[in-house]
């Protein structure tokens, strides 16, 4: 983990990121099938949220009353071999910025993960609902490189970065956690991988034109992020998911907004070497860990942010999330067939 020295220079509520104990003991995942069943050992209570292909609602183990979140994904939306590939991904993904895994179930319509339960929402809700400037976005942005780097350091490539997969430990907490690895992939030494998923705007150059990925891939989401955690406006978002995919394949977006007048240029240079197009030449999350923006951490640039804009983003989103997912699946010829 980072060492954050001089721990009376980081903002209040952040001083304790260092300190990261695991959830529960580290676990060796074996798949129950029947007759062994989800409901022989978890009691299900509310729902938490619904993804691409199920839902997901909070649990408690029965025989120790501990709470976790149970996410139900249907076979008739997802191959058996992709959620396969799921587990075993979080299997090798031990780390505290990164949900864990605890249990899982195969039955005859769905599969079952049981995980680690995190009660903080979604980090874009948090920034909006709390006081945030430049200096708070620069620790969240450390955790999710630091995340990154232990992933792309296993050869895992997450390819669905983005706010809704970046989730708050707990009310109090300022720790975030990497989530849904249902679309991740590793990469083995020298293969070539090729991809066709993931969401518009978050989504690199290299996926759009069907061109090999790597590590980096998830880097360029980053960028994204980042220029929204700061302005509240997504840069290639177009008036439809074609004029997205257009925008992001020409890498054009600009700092014009007004919002943007107040950061730091080190910010928009932390974007720039993370939106370039070529991906030997985009930062890799250990060099955006050491970037002078990210290690300027004592320096207190940038006022709070007007939320305003932010707050439009999560609440367009709502409604462009329904009608982005239909559009993006008829542009792209039911994407989720074409996993290779
Ligand atoms: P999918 O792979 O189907 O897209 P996700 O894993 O992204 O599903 O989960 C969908 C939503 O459920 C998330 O956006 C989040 O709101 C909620 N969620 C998922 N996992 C957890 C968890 N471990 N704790 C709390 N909420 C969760």
């Amino acid at each position: 983990m980072r060492s954050m020295s001089g721990k009376d220079d980081i903002p209040s509520g952040f001083q304790d990121l260092e300190e990261v104990e695991a959830p529960f003991e580290v676990r060796n995942v074996v798949i129950k099938s029947p007759p062994e069943t989800v409901d022989k050992y978890y009691k299900a209570h509310e729902e938490l949220g619904s993804g691409k292909f199920g839902r997901v609602v909070r649990c408690s183990e029965i025989v120790s009353g501990r709470t976790l979140a149970c996410k139900y994904i249907d076979l008739k939306m997802s191959k058996i071999g992709d959620i396969l590939n799921e587990i075993a991904i979080m299997q090798k993904l031990q780390h505290p910025r990164l949900l864990q895994l605890y249990d899982a179930f195969q039955e005859s319509t769905r599969m079952i993960l049981i995980l680690e339960f995190l009660t903080g929402g979604e980090l874009f809700y948090r920034v909006v609902n709390t006081e945030y400037s430049e200096r708070t976005c620069k620790f969240y942005l450390i955790q999710l490189c630091e995340a990154l780097k232990f992933m792309h350091d296993h050869s895992i490539i997450h390819l669905d970065l983005k706010p809704e997969n970046i989730l708050l430990v707990n009310p109090e907490s300022n720790k975030i956690k990497v989530i849904d690895f249902g679309l991740a992939q590793e990469q083995k030494p020298g293969e070539s991988l090729k991809v066709l998923w993931g969401t518009a705007e978050f989504v690199a150059p290299e996926v759009i034109n069907y061109e090999d990925i790597s590590i980096k891939t998830d880097m360029w989401s980053v960028g994204v992020i980042t220029y929204i955690l700061l302005s509240g406006i997504s840069p290639f978002m177009g008036e439809n998911v074609g004029e997205t995919y257009g925008n992001v394949v020409n890498v054009r977006y600009d700092f014009d907004d007004e919002s943007f007048e107040t950061c730091s240029p080190e910010a928009k240079v932390f974007i720039q070497d993370l939106l370039i197009k070529e991906q030997s030449k985009r930062i890799s999350a250990d060099e955006a860990l050491k970037h002078r923006w990210l290690q300027e951490i004592t320096s207190n640039v940038g006022k709070s942010f007007n939320k305003d804009k932010l707050k439009n983003y999560l609440t367009r989103r709502k409604w462009r999330r329904a009608i982005n997912g239909v559009l993006a699946l008829q542009l792209m010829g039911a994407d989720l067939d074409m996993r290779k």
